[in-house]
């Protein structure tokens, strides 16, 4: 036999134990290149680049019609960027 409680938990004691059990939320930071959300030390999921290296061919799985859109995206991406460098201080959190 398995080990057997030689007493109850009452509810408090229990819900003290499972205070911790619970699901984190994943910490985001931004990307510096599109500045989407993305998981920090890991490559960017929307523009496949980490540490400002093309990583991933993002185009690659894409569709004609995927493709112009992210083209659009990645280019207002970068004039934003041009325009306001806040972006570029945020990254470095
Ligand atoms: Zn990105």
């Amino acid at each position: 036999m398995g080990g057997v409680p030689k007493q109850r938990k009452t509810k408090s004691r229990q819900a003290n134990r499972r205070m911790h059990l619970y699901i984190k939320s994943s910490s985001l930071v931004s990307c510096p290149k599109c500045a989407k959300p993305a998981l920090p030390h890991t490559v960017c999921q929307n523009c496949g680049t980490y540490k400002g290296m093309d990583v991933v061919d993002v185009m690659k799985k894409l569709t004609k019609k995927e493709k112009k859109q992210k083209e659009r995206e990645i280019q207002a991406s970068d004039k934003s960027e041009a325009r306001n460098p806040k972006s570029e201080t945020n990254s470095n959190n």
